[in-house]
């Protein structure tokens, strides 16, 4: 692998949000903006409006990436010495359907939304095609690239990088954007310069460390803060503004740490219940993103944003300027954003750059634990906060109190091993047992329809991605 002329396949690449921040942060790499980038995707239309842009961009910031759109995992996966995965198997129609087909048996919220995972586009129990698909793209990776990194930006990211290490052994590392809401801890409490460091696991992370540059502990700081906290104050701005709300601060209460970015979410059913529960904890008028009235809005916000890249991709064709693109909304933001000289905050491109150019940079990243935070299991994938140079990483110690490890992270990671176990072996009776357990099951014959229902349909999404090529 060079310093110059990588062939990066994204898996997926009609997620434009995402795309074009890749493509941008390339462009702003000069060791890499001469890189080849494949794109892949099932939906031709999305992954056409892309390379338009794509190309664009690549004009504006006087890049010499190159693109290609291809047919098939094979062939995006095939010469490329990365491999980003940022596919949603079945889309979100898939997941409001199964969600909906839970909701029919009593299920509120779908049978994925369990202690300690309510994020709505992280189903571990239902999603068999996605974790097909990550393993598909997987053991491609294995037989006709053994050399390449696989990037994952797909969820579940936790379930999927313990997947794919324990199953594989492919290069592989899972990362998501969580952390940065440290930032508005930080900003909440009037602070500029500080170190932090994050551990757990994804979407289950806790501020591991909080302190100024010379060593004195913030968290003195946001137990002032607690103190003159008052709940019913508390306004969000959208759904997912949650940093600061009642739950992270009695989760940080309960556990002794701050849970971070959508860790928030993850909490258990005495905030998630019910709809009114939901407003009481995460905020009026949505009650948090995993709502029926918040993953509505993300859902519409989405909707919108692929409408809009549509109109871009063919202002371009006719001609425009990637600079004198405008919708009069938020979207304007991003797009100024993608166009000025900083770094998205995703972390793909700049660990990329760290690996081919050595040139050191801190991550967080999801990898098979190993013995890295103690007292959790080796076989399961951790987030944890790292030095990349060259292939070497440095993980940083990572000290994680029992209250957080036996309270919230084993029984998450329980349910982890438990859900890939039942993928893995396509065995239901294994979902039956977890629903068994679940607060809101009344009867095994609840449980029994259910799966019925429930179950033709995932394996029959799963079958699908079975036989993609
Ligand atoms: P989306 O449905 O808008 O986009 C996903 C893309 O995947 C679509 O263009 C779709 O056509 C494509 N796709 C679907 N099935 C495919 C297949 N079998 N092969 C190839 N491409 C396929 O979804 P989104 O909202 O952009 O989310 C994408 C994924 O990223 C989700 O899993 C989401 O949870 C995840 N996500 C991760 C982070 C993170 O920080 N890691 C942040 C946000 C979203």
């Amino acid at each position: 692998m060079g310093g110059t002329g990588l062939r990066i396949g994204i898996i997926g690449a009609g997620s434009a949000v995402f795309s074009m921040k890749i493509v941008s942060d390339l462009c702003k790499f000069p060791s890499l903006s001469d890189s080849h980038v494949v794109l892949m995707d099932v939906d031709r239309t999305r992954v056409e409006n892309v390379l338009v842009l794509a190309k664009e961009l690549t004009k504006y910031f006087n890049a010499k990436l190159k693109f290609s759109i291809v047919e098939t995992i094979k062939n995006a996966v095939e010469g490329s010495d990365f491999v980003i995965n940022t596919a949603l198997a079945g889309g979100h129609g898939y997941l409001d359907l199964v969600r909906s087909i839970g909701e029919k048996h009593g299920y509120y919220r779908g049978i994925d939304a369990q202690n300690f995972n309510f994020v709505s586009d992280y189903l571990n129990l239902t999603n068999w095609n996605q974790l097909t698909l990550f393993l598909k793209i997987a053991r491609t990776i294995e037989k006709y690239a053994p050399n390449a990194w696989y990037l994952q930006a797909a969820n579940p990211v936790m379930e999927g990088t313990t997947l794919v290490s324990t199953q594989t052994g492919i290069k592989m590392v899972g990362f998501c954007h969580g952390h940065h809401a440290v930032e508005a801890i930080a900003k909440f409490l009037g602070v500029s310069e500080y170190e932090w460091q994050v551990g757990g696991v994804n979407h289950g992370i806790w501020l591991t460390k909080f302190r100024t540059k010379d060593g004195k502990d913030l968290y003195k700081e946001v137990e002032k803060a607690l103190q003159k906290t008052r709940y019913e104050e508390f306004k969000p701005s959208n759904p997912f503004d949650d940093q600061l709300s009642p739950v992270a601060w009695e989760m940080y209460k309960l556990y002794g740490l701050f849970p971070i970015g959508d860790t928030v979410r993850n909490s258990t059913w005495k905030y998630h219940r019910d709809l009114q529960t939901k407003i009481k904890w995460y905020g009026a008028p949505w009650g948090g993103a995993d709502s029926e009235i918040g993953w509505k809005w993300y859902v519409e916000e989405l909707s919108r944003v692929v409408g809009v890249i549509d109109m871009f991709a063919k202002m371009v064709r006719e001609g425009a300027k990637i600079n004198e693109l405008k919708t009069g909304t938020q979207i304007d933001d991003y797009l100024k954003e993608i166009l000025s000289e900083k770094i998205s905050g995703e972390q793909h491109v700049p660990f990329i750059n760290s690996v081919v150019s050595k040139v050191p940079g801190r991550f967080v990243v999801n990898v098979l634990n190993k013995g890295k935070i103690k007292n959790l299991e080796d076989d399961v994938a951790v987030e944890i906060c790292a030095t990349v140079c060259g292939e070497k990483f440095e993980y940083e110690e990572t000290h994680i109190p029992e209250r957080v490890v036996n309270w919230y992270l084993k029984p998450r990671i329980l349910l982890a091993k438990q859900a890939i176990d039942a993928f893995l072996n396509k065995d239901v009776r294994l979902i039956a047992d977890i629903l068994e357990r679940d607060p809101r099951t009344k009867s095994t014959e609840q449980v029994e329809k259910l799966i019925a229902e429930l179950y033709t349909v995932v394996r029959q999404e799963a079958e699908k991605i079975e036989q993609q090529e």
